[in-house]
């Protein structure tokens, strides 16, 4: 499958309509600052659909985009930026949450980005046990890979994919644009 078009839908704050309409939804969730947008840039072949911003936690809403007038793409904000106010990583939080476990919403797939040469952080770790117990269906990419060096690869990749378990990991690059096709075989062969 090729991604030929994507387009806005709504930028969310809480309910609405579209969320329970029979569209299937794929969710994008990842740290903050960890490339969440870039990767969605490249996979809709869009430089700036969704916005990548210099500093990092800015995008405070859930922004829905209809990709080949077939499915949404489900941007959710970014977690766990530090420098934000208690009060602002809260209601992130709790935007965040309600989305994922509260919302009534059977995602066909929740793709989870991490930092490949970071590895799993502990807020990664809590996303994924949570994700686990409601028995969604969830991918890992992990991103950055670029940054990964070769003679550390194999142990960082080995650690990640572990720590994912059962679920499947792809190394990804939005810098390099490597791993795209293999992500978008996994939106697509979910219903
Ligand atoms: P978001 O906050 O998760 O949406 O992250 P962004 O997409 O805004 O990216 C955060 C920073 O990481 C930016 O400076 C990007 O250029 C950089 N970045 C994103 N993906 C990659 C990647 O695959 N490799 C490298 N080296 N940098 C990346």
């Amino acid at each position: 499958m090729k991604i030929t078009s994507a387009q806005f839908m709504r930028g969310l704050m809480g309910d609405d309509e579209v969320l329970h309409n029979d569209v299937r939804q794929v969710a994008f969730i990842g740290r903050s600052n960890v490339g969440k947008s870039s990767v969605i840039n490249n996979l809709a072949q869009r430089k700036d659909l969704a916005h990548s911003s210099p500093t990092p936690g800015r995008t405070r809403q859930i922004n829905v985009y209809l990709i080949n007038k077939s499915f949404y793409l489900v941007d959710l904000p970014g977690y766990g930026f530090a420098k934000g106010s208690k009060q602002d990583r809260n209601e992130l939080k709790k935007l965040i949450d309600w989305y994922l476990f509260d919302a009534g919403i059977n995602q066909s797939v929740i793709v989870l980005i991490i930092d490949a040469k970071v590895g799993m952080t502990d807020l990664d770790h809590d996303m994924l046990d949570l994700l686990e117990e409601a028995g969604k269906k969830v991918v890992v990419i992990a991103n950055k890979v670029d940054k990964v060096k070769k003679s550390e690869y194999q142990k960082n990749m080995k650690a990640i994919q572990e720590a994912a378990d059962p679920y499947p990991v792809i190394p990804y690059s939005a810098l390099e644009k490597f791993g795209v096709g293999e992500l978008i075989n996994q939106i697509v062969q979910v219903k």
